[in-house]
């Protein structure tokens, strides 16, 4: 038994199956489905943006440009390039007491087509991929995809593109070898074993004619389709992802298996947030960020200026010196952690490691080899953000990616603390991160949006 003053002086985590009524456990669940609906129509950021902004349209903002005007009370949107999403909503209070930032991503790892794709090869017909992000490359063979994505032909004329979604549409496919021939590949090292440019879609078979090939049917029903040619893919952007529906996980329905957690389950919960605490005190920036698997570069990265004009506009309309309002502005950097997994438990030190349904993870810092590349969050934030939680009872941890050493990530937390911008890394933890299908915690998704939801009001 553990003794009452033990009780009192030491640190226990506990999972929100714990600390929460079955009452609340139900909230969540149904909370999930929504996310669960967000996640099919949201595999690509350009889908992101577009179901986002369905929704926020949905609770009253409405499209903004730069130099529009900005009025107390007033929910907007700013659509940067139909990949990255600005939403804001003014407070009653002036900016300069300091706006609070949730800024999540919405692209995650996946298989880009090259720019001349298309090529054929011993009757058969396949797209070449540059993958986007990291992934384990072996994880993407053998698994039906679909390619989604934009082509700006010509004429023009932009055309969007999902194939592979549908119960009777097609898929793509990136072969494997047979195990009855894999036994000089199974001494490989596994991160070698499959090189990049064998991610090749396979996507046709059947030739066009007696003197025809493959690659000439493919073009004819491309062209028939959608009014492309094989040059057209040099003016397009598309995206091989696995094909299929996010599925509850587990006999108990208690997880969600889908691709594109990572960032989703950060950018939909900081949504809901928004549009439940728009109209309070704190004028609220919610930020969908795209290019954060690639080093958020880009003028859709966080690394883009954009958050800085937008925060110039704010304060401007309010009669306030933008500086002061970034230095008192609070940022949560939403994203994904590594959540335990006892099946790879040797990469983990578990003390210090998100656990899964123990709710949502806060990261005070992330980087590698030494901490390198970190925004490190400061003691005073933290305490900050943990009387925050506290007033809504938000259930959360801390947690490292990994044991030292091993690896280590990075996020957008330190492109948005460079601007004098008081910033920490919060977010869900995932199993089998990158992967083409990861696993979290419907507990953990629902006490993200009520972190989200707490930091914007308190
Ligand atoms: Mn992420
Ligand atoms: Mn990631």
């Amino acid at each position: 038994m553990t003794s009452e003053e033990m009780k009192k002086l030491e640190y226990n985590k506990k999972t929100v199956y714990e600390s929460k009524d079955p009452e609340a456990i139900d909230a969540a669940y149904a909370y999930a489905e929504g996310y669960t609906r967000f996640l099919d129509s949201s595999k690509t950021e350009r889908e992101a943006v577009i179901s986002a902004v369905k929704l926020a349209e949905a609770e009253g903002f409405t499209e903004w440009k730069l130099g529009d005007p900005i009025v107390k009370g007033g929910k907007y949107y700013l659509n940067n390039r139909g990949k990255n999403l600005f939403l804001f909503s003014v407070g009653t209070e002036s900016p300069a007491e300091g706006i609070r930032i949730s800024a999540a991503h919405i692209d995650s790892p996946r298989l880009d087509l090259k720019q001349v794709p298309l090529y054929e090869e011993s009757g058969l017909c396949y797209l070449k991929t540059h993958y986007y992000g990291g992934i384990r490359k072996y994880q993407w063979l053998a698994l039906p995809l679909a390619l989604h994505g934009r082509v700006v032909r010509a004429d023009g004329e932009k055309v969007d593109v999902v194939i592979g979604e549908a119960e009777d549409d097609p898929v793509f496919y990136i072969t494997d070898l047979l195990p009855h021939l894999g036994a000089k590949d199974n001494a490989k090292p596994l991160g070698d074993a499959v090189p990049a440019e064998k991610l090749n879609l396979l996507t046709g078979s059947r030739p066009a004619g007696e003197n025809d090939g493959v690659k000439l049917n493919i073009l004819r029903i491309l062209n028939e389709k959608y009014g492309i040619s094989e040059e057209d893919f040099l003016s397009a952007e598309l995206s091989a992802v696995p094909a299929g529906r996010a599925r509850d996980c587990g006999l108990d329905r208690s997880m969600i298996a889908s691709y594109g957690h990572d960032d989703r389950v950060c950018a939909y919960p900081a949504l809901t947030a928004l549009f439940e605490s728009a109209g309070g005190p704190h004028t609220l920036i919610c930020i969908l960020a795209d290019k954060e698997e690639v080093g958020s570069d880009g003028n859709t990265g966080m690394q883009c200026e954009l958050m800085l004009d937008i925060i110039d506009e704010i304060s401007k309309a309010a009669g306030c010196s933008p500086a002061a309002v970034r230095s008192a502005s609070l940022c949560l950097s939403a994203d994904v952690s590594a959540a335990f997994d006892p099946n790879f438990a040797e990469a983990f030190e578990k003390r210090n490691t998100a656990i899964l349904s123990s709710g949502v993870v806060l990261t005070k810092y992330t980087g590698s080899r030494g901490k390198s590349g970190t925004n490190d969050a400061s003691a005073e934030y933290i305490g900050r953000l943990r009387k925050i939680m506290a007033e809504d009872s938000v259930v959360w941890q801390a947690g490292e990616l990994g044991r030292v050493d091993y690896g280590g990530g990075g996020t957008v937390a330190k492109f948005i603390s460079k601007h004098n911008i008081e910033t920490v890394d919060l977010g869900v933890p995932v199993l089998s991160m990158h992967a083409p299908c990861e696993v979290i915690s419907k507990v953990d998704l629902y006490e993200a949006h009520r972190a989200f939801s707490a930091f914007n009001r308190y």
